[in-house]
This record gives C-alpha cells, sequence and structure tokens, in this order.
C-alpha cells in the first residue's frame, strides 16, 4: 500500500480510502450480513487501507455502525471520516448533537477527518461559516477534542472551490473528481494542492458510467490484463496531490482488485497522466469536459452544469432518469426546472468542444416536461379537491416543497390550504415554506380535523405510512405522492 501525508496534518493516510456508501442491503439488514460487511473493513485494515469515509445517512444510516462494530475489532491506527450536512445540521448546536450520535455509532471517542457535507455552492458555504452556523459547532467540538481536522465535500465548480479553499478554513477537501469530470475541478484541485489541504477524491468511476462504458474508455488501461475500474482508479490515484482515493468496496474480491492498482510499481507516471488527459479531450467530442469557457449566459443558465450532467445521459443511451438523478443529485435542480434559453448562441460560439448547447437544452426542457405530465397524474390524485376538504401534506421536507412548488407550476396558486406534519421534534411550531404554515406533531392530525394525508416521501413512503395507518379506520384517506406508484 502506499501512503500520502494528509495536509499539512501530520498523519499518514493510505492512498486507497475505503468509502461506506456501496455495502449490500441485502447484507446489513440481516445480523450475518451486517457482521459479514464489519469483517470487509476489518479485512482493508488488515491490508494496509487505514482511511474510512461514512457519512450519517449511508447505506439507510447504518454505514456508521458498520463501521462502529469493525472498529471495535481493529488494533492500530486508523483514521475515520463523517459528515454533516448544511440542510440537515444548520445550526452550530445540530452539529454538536450529530457529532456525539456519529461517535457513538462508530466507537471512537474523536472523529479524525469532519466533513462539511456535500457543499453545492457559494450560497451553502456561506451559510455554513456564518456565526452561529456549522462551521462554528464543528470548531467547537475540535476545541473538545472530539474532531481533529474540520473538511468540506463538495459538488462545486472549480472557480467555487478555489475560492474556498483560498479562504482557509479547512484542512482538507473531498471532491468528485475522475475521468469525465475532472476539468471541471481542475482549477479547484490545484488551488487545494497549493494550499497544501489534504485531497480526497470521491467517485473515480463516474457513477459507474465509465465501467459502463469500457470500450469508449478503453484507451485508459494500460494493458490488457488491467479492467477499466482499476484503470479509473489509477487515473486518480497517480497524480500529484491527490491524497486519498475513495473506492466503494463492497466485497472481497473488489477489495483485491482495488489493492492491485495501490501498490508502488503499480502508479502511472505524471507524463502518462498528462497524455490520457489531452486524450481524454480529444476522444470525446460529444462530450462536455467542463471547462466553463461557455460562462456568461444572459440568461444566467449555467451551461457547463446542464451539459456536464448530459454527459451522463449520452453515456447511459439517453436514459432519462440518469439526467434527472444527476440535475438533482450533484446541481439541487430539480427534474422538473426549465431553463429560459433565448438561442442567442453566445455559449456555442464559446464552447470548446462545439457542443450544440442549445439543442441539448431544448432536449433537457423536453424531459422536464415528460416528468411534469407524468406527475400530473399523481398530483390530480392528490388534490382533487372538493371546497370542504382538510388536507395533511407529511412528511415537512423538501419532496414536499417539490410537491408544491409542481402543483404551482401546473395549475397556479392552489386555492386550498394545507397542515404539515412531521415526526421530527425539532421542527415542530416552526413555520413551513408554504403559505407561512407550520409544522405540527403526526398526533394532531386528528386533532386539526384532517380528512386526507399525502405522504411526500421518496425514500420513506412505507414506513410512514405503516405509522399512519390506523387513521385509515378513523375514516383518514392516506394516499402517496411519491416513488412508489
Ligand atoms: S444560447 Fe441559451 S444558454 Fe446559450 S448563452 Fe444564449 S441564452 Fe444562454
Ligand atoms: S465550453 Fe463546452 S465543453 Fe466547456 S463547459 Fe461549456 S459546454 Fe462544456
Amino acid at each position: 500500500m502506499i501512503y500520502r501525508q494528509y495536509g499539512k496534518t501530520g498523519k499518514k493516510v493510505s492512498l486507497l480510502g475505503m468509502g461506506g456508501n456501496r455495502f449490500n442491503s441485502n447484507e446489513y439488514n440481516t445480523v450475518n450480513g451486517f457482521d459479514k460487511c464489519s469483517e470487509l473493513i476489518v479485512a482493508a485494515f488488515e491490508n494496509g487501507i487505514n482511511y474510512f469515509d461514512t457519512a450519517p445517512l449511508y447505506c439507510e444510516g447504518k454505514s456508521e455502525e458498520i463501521f462502529g462494530a469493525a472498529f471495535k475489532k481493529i488494533k492500530g491506527n486508523f483514521y475515520v471520516s463523517t459528515k454533516t450536512m448544511v440542510t440537515m445540521d444548520p445550526k452550530a448546536d445540530d452539529v454538536r448533537r450529530r457529532i456525539e450520535l456519529s461517535l457513538k455509532k462508530l466507537n471512537v471517542d474523536k472523529i479524525a477527518f469532519y466533513h462539511m457535507w456535500g457543499i453545492l455552492n457559494i450560497d451553502q458555504y456561506l451559510q455554513i461559516i456564518k456565526p452561529g452556523g456549522p462551521y462554528e459547532g464543528a470548531l467547537k467540538a475540535k476545541n473538545e477534542g472530539l474532531i481533529e481536522h474540520i473538511c468540506f465535500s463538495t459538488h462545486c465548480s472549480g472557480d467555487e472551490i478555489e475560492r474556498i479553499v483560498q479562504e482557509g478554513y479547512f484542512d482538507g477537501i473531498t471532491l468528485g473528481y475522475n475521468a469525465i469530470n475532472f476539468k471541471f475541478r481542475e482549477k479547484g484541485l490545484q488551488a487545494a494542492v497549493k494550499a497544501g489541504l489534504g485531497i480526497v477524491t470521491m467517485n473515480p468511476l463516474g457513477g459507474g458510467v465509465i465501467p459502463q462504458n469500457a470500450e469508449r474508455f478503453a484507451f485508459i488501461k494500460e494493458n490488457d490484463s488491467q479492467t477499466i475500474a482499476q484503470a479509473a482508479l489509477l487515473f486518480n490515484a497517480s497524480q500529484n496531490g491527490i491524497t486519498v482515493v475513495l473506492s466503494g468496496i463492497s466485497n472481497e474480491k473488489e477489495l483485491q482488485e482495488d489493492l492491485e492498482c495501490f501498490k508502488e510499481e503499480s502508479t502511472m507516471s505524471q507524463d502518462r497522466v498528462d497524455k490520457i488527459k489531452i486524450k481524454i479531450d480529444n476522444s470525446f467530442d460529444t462530450l462536455c469536459n467542463g471547462c466553463n469557457y461557455c460562462k456568461g449566459c444572459p440568461k444566467k443558465i449555467e451551461t457547463n452544469k446542464l451539459m456536464l450532467a448530459y454527459n451522463q445521459y449520452i453515456l447511459c443511451n439517453n436514459n432519462e432518469e440518469v439526467l434527472r438523478d444527476y440535475l438533482k443529485n450533484v446541481w439541487n435542480i430539480l427534474p422538473d426546472d426549465k431553463f429560459d434559453c433565448i438561442d442567442c448562441k453566445k455559449c456555442e460560439a464559446k464552447c470548446t468542444q462545439h457542443i450544440q448547447i442549445t439543442s441539448r437544452i431544448n432536449e433537457i426542457n423536453k424531459i422536464a416536461d415528460r416528468y411534469i405530465e407524468k406527475y400530473k397524474k399523481k398530483l390530480d390524485a392528490c388534490f382533487k379537491i372538493n371546497d370542504d376538504i382538510k388536507i395533511g401534506i407529511y412528511a415537512a421536507g423538501p419532496y414536499a416543497e417539490h410537491m408544491l412548488k409542481l402543483y404551482e407550476e401546473i395549475y397556479g396558486k392552489p386555492h386550498f390550504s394545507v397542515s404539515f406534519f412531521d415526526s421530527d421534534s425539532r421542527k415542530w411550531g416552526k413555520e413551513f415554506y408554504y403559505q407561512g404554515t407550520i409544522i405540527n406533531p403526526p398526533d394532531k392530525i386528528e386533532e386539526l380535523g384532517i380528512d386526507r394525508i399525502i405522504i411526500a416521501s421518496e425514500a420513506h413512503y412505507d414506513e410512514i405510512y405503516e405509522s399512519l395507518k390506523y387513521l385509515e379506520d378513523r375514516g383518514i384517506e392516506i394516499l402517496g405522492f411519491g416513488g412508489q406508484e
């Protein structure tokens, strides 16, 4: 195993880091399977990996516990990274609580690398560092010895990362970096190298797109015995300045495959990496490389972000789900967001890859239209209102906001009022964005005379329905507006 210094922290970490978001749900939800996952972590440690990355929501909230079970068995030094997200823990005290919970689940006394998780843009960064915000909470915990280094993980562009790095709040960065998007992040990566930060790269396989398009990416392989996944890991690992390459390892076979790449003799020369970068640029003339020369749209459309998302669409055989997921998860752009392009073609004139940006934006808008059409049916079912009916929405989260925004987009301002419910006691009594109404505890559903509850959740519909189904016997209708059909 190759080890590198993590920035200026004095910590020597393994170049291959184990990402904790790929354990198999069929396994970790059973007692034996849970043990098998934790044994995999022990095996990774025994093979030289000492950097472990997890987060409170990974693997349905089980990832930290799996690592905690493994850490009980590990004898020796290791470093754990976990996270807090500003949308989940907006205040200093929230972060403090989150750290205590993570320490307990992880079975450790302190967390080596604590991340402000998934910063999407400068607004979120400013929310993090403002007085009373998450950074302040993390700093307090650091002074108390509960965490050692405050870092951030991000999907921001190179320019935005450069600003965050230069303002100097963080000891390290975790960023998505791979053979598809390296150009988009290069400026940020170089700024982090210059500032002496520890640099962890995640998503080296481009969300699976690189192995799924093995033939197209075959030229990044050094020889026929190498797999495309190994070549993609090496592309990251061989670059100066990168401290850790995270790989989401889910079984022993993957562990052994990954370990193969991290022997001293395996890494590529910088010269070869540079040649591959040039070849990637030349080979994918229909793909956006994220260079951002197209910026400056009069309608403020972030064309580089849309075109990077469109890459995934092309590489996954025009799969609309992939495009929508990427827009939502990486850029926080909702699947029904549309773009008011006036076809001035200023962006196209500057595009280094000569991409027909306007026709791709047009296609993204059409996909949004199809999405809206699909959800219209669900909205019609949920809000088929007669004036006397009282509607409750559960849970009061981003999905509820999304649902109401969709309603407004399709039908205009609603003429009815709704009440919001949530099981999270920290939300009770707080205003929710819609009509200034407040969030209520679930036991108020009957008291408020609600006739119909709409479950607004993509991931937790079954769980919420189970907790509310007793209301059906009391004459309250329950409908869903989530991922379920
Ligand atoms: S063509 Fe559309 S996206 Fe490009 S600069 Fe003009 S308005 Fe912006
Ligand atoms: S100029 Fe072209 S290649 Fe560069 S980010 Fe914009 S769309 Fe992508």
